[in-house]
Formats: structure tokens, sequence, C-alpha cells
């Protein structure tokens, strides 16, 4: 019955081990959920109270497919703001969710076997979603502290290499991207014509070692070259609200704006006024949120690297740790298992991420289940 692209596509690990996690504690089970990164923190009221009002005023009917004008002149001026860049309405657009923009990207910018280079371990959907589009992922190994191969991108590119995938911080090693990396990139692409740049920035506001470092604003001439991604999901804990955003090229985004329109229209009405004020309006949660997961990471990576059989390194953005487990001698879905069904945690398999001898755990969770969670990865790593 199914379509040989249907038979090809696998569940993303992370929203299947979360769901099954969460039906587990609907049946009553405390398991601790570790698992897909979603801030534990609700949606600050000022965002909640916009979207309130939307729905009273009826803000309820379709909108332009690629957001309304109000929140397109908001992330221009985010761009501005954060970034540096200059971006005209017609060079940004709204999605539902970070997600979408990069499947839409990948539709509109690959041909058949079009290769897209990009590092392991990565986010578990960009490696899909190049498949869905026909295109070809080409793997390389991040150097052991997780940094970028600069070699290996040169040696890799051939004339089928059509993107150039990079995401800092990164989901799940939490590398952030140095300047003097982002100038080789930079490198690359202007010795590389057709290269385009995918750059996946949906965890620019978690950093805690390191500044976020935007390649569009070290070379200018590049930006026709380069589609940044980015979404509300993690920065205003709005995982659910399925808000993405992306700038690039006019060409692509007016490309990526037709494609939408025949999958999915405009994103949700009330979820764009809400991005509205989450973007532009006061941005003090977003401070709190950060002083709370540096918190969180330190008193998770210095009780993980006490016990013996494991360890990590501190993560520079976004809010996992990416945790080796080769010690264990298990590999990470025996792991991440036995670690669920036996001790009632629920973490990441690092294969998933390309890695199979490392788990990841998200901090984004609260303190109580983070305590919770170590003190149970502890008794486990005695039975193993
Ligand atoms: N990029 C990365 C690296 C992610 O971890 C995620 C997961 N949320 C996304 C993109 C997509 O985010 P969204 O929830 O906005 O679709
Ligand atoms: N991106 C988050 C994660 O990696 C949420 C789940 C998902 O969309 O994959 O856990």
């Amino acid at each position: 019955m199914k379509s040989e692209r249907a038979k090809k596509i696998s569940p993303s690990a992370t929203l299947e081990i979360t769901s099954r996690a969460k039906k587990m504690k609907k049946e009553g089970k405390d398991v601790v959920i570790l698992a897909a990164g979603e801030p534990d923190f609700p949606t600050p009221r000022r965002i909640k109270d916009a979207a309130i009002k939307a729905i009273e005023n009826n803000f309820t009917t379709y909108t332009p497919t690629s957001g309304i004008p109000e929140l397109k002149e908001a992330i221009c001026k985010k761009f501005e703001r954060d970034n540096g860049l200059k971006y005209t309405t017609k060079e940004v657009m709204a999605h539902c969710g970070g997600k979408h923009a990069l499947y839409l990207a990948f539709q509109c910018l690959l041909n058949p076997k079009d290769e897209v280079i990009l590092h392991i371990p990565y986010w578990n959907s960009y490696i899909e979603q190049v498949k869905l589009a026909e295109g070809l992922p080409v793997e390389i190994m991040s150097k052991p502290d997780m940094s970028l191969d600069m070699d290996q991108i040169k040696s890799s590119i051939t004339d089928k290499t059509k993107v150039l995938l990079i995401n800092s911080p990164s989901n799940p090693s939490g590398y952030v991207i140095k300047k003097e990396e982002a100038l080789v990139i930079g490198e690359i692409l202007l010795k590389n014509k057709d290269l385009f740049l995918i750059s996946d920035e949906v965890y620019e506001y978690f950093i805690y070692e390191g500044k976020h470092i935007n390649i569009a604003s070290l070379f200018p001439e590049l930006k026709e070259r380069i589609l940044i991604v980015n979404a509300v999901s993690k920065s205003y804990s709005m995982t659910g609200w399925r808000l993405g955003y992306c700038a690039g090229p006019e060409e692509l985004i007016s490309s990526m704006t037709s494609l939408q329109d025949h999958m999915t229209s405009n994103p949700s009405s009330i979820s764009q006024i809400a991005a509205v004020e989450a973007i532009s309006g006061e941005q003090e949660d977003v401070k709190i949120m950060l002083q709370e997961f540096t918190k969180r990471r330190s008193f998770l990576v210095d009780t993980l690297n006490r016990f013996p059989l494991i360890s990590c390194s501190p993560p520079g953005g976004a809010f996992y740790a990416f945790v080796n487990i080769e010690k264990t001698g298990m590999n990470s879905v025996t792991f991440a298992d036995k670690l669920l069904s036996e001790s009632l945690v629920a973490v990441i398999p690092g294969k998933a991420f390309g890695m199979d001898n490392y788990i990841r755990l998200s901090f984004a969770a609260s303190r109580e289940a983070l305590e919770k969670g170590v003190e149970r990865i502890e008794k486990f790593l005695k039975t193993v």
C-alpha cells in the first residue's frame, strides 16, 4: 500500500521516546522525562495575553501564507537587533515551526541526488528531511571536542554538493561555532559559488560559553546564499504553538511560500500574534530562562561526571547534555531502553543523532526532575 517514499521514512526518535514516556506517565508510572528538548517554563504571560486578545478580537481567519505583515516586520527587526542583518519583508517568512522551514528549504533547494553536508552528531530530522527531498546527506564526523572539521568539509565538496548545513548552538552536542570557524565557512562559500548555506539558529539565545556568530553578518556578500532558520519554540517556551521563521534570498522565500501555500497555508493566526509579542516585546523572560538553564547545566554536568562509567563535556549552548556511555559496554538504544523500562528515566539514544556511544539528556526539564533523574541514573549504572 505504501509508496517507496513512505517506506523510507522512520519516525522521529526524539518525539517517539517522549510520547512513549508521557504515555507511561499517564498510566501512573513515575517517569522522569529528560527526552525531547522543550523548556518546562510556561509561555510568558505577555505572550499568552496577546494570543487571548487575538482570539477575543476574532483574529481567527486565514492570513497571508508567509505571515501577517506585523510578524514579518517584527522578524526583520529581530534580525537587525540581534544579528545586525537587514532583511526586507519579502526576504522573511513564518512557518508551522522551525522544522517546517527546514523541510520547505530542502524541498525548494535540492534536486534528486544533490548532496547536503552536515556534521555528526546532527539533529535527527535533518537526515529524514534531506531524504524526503531526494537529496543525499553527506555526514562528516565532528572533531573530538565536537567542533567542525573544516578539512573534511572542504574535501567532501563535489559537483553534486548543494547545501552546507550548520547548527549552532548544536542539538545535541551544544557546540557553539567560533568566529574563526565562521570565517573559514565564509571562505569556503566564497570559493564554492554554487554552495548554499542553511544555518539553523533555533538555540541562539541559549549560550553559556562563547557568543552567537552569524555568518551572514560577517559576509554580507553571501547573504543571497544563506538561509537562517529560527523559531519562537525554544526561545520563548512556545514549542506547542508551532511558529518558526526564516530569512534568506527573496527567490527562495517566494518558492517556499508557494510550497507552503499547498501544504499548510499560513501558520496559526493566533500563534502569529503571539510571536509578534514574543519577538518584539520585553525580552526579560529569555534572560530568566537562560539564568535557570545555566544553573541546571552546571548541576547536571557536574553530577553526571561524578559517575564512573559515563562522561560529558559542558555544552557551550542549547540545553542538552550529550553523554558518552562507551564504558558501560551498551549501545545507546539498549542503554536508553533499559534506563526507561528499569529505572523510569527517558533519554534519547545517541544513535538518533549518528553517535551510538552517546545518550542525550535535556536539562530544559525542571530542577526536581533533573535531581530525580540523576539519582536514578546513578543507581542504574551500579547494576551495569
Ligand atoms: N532545529 C533544531 C536543531 C531543533 O532541535 C529543533 C527542535 N525543536 C528544530 C529545529 C525545530 O523546532 P520547532 O519546534 O520550531 O519545529
Ligand atoms: N527538537 C527537539 C528535540 O530534539 C524537539 C523534538 C523534535 O522536534 O525533534 O528534542
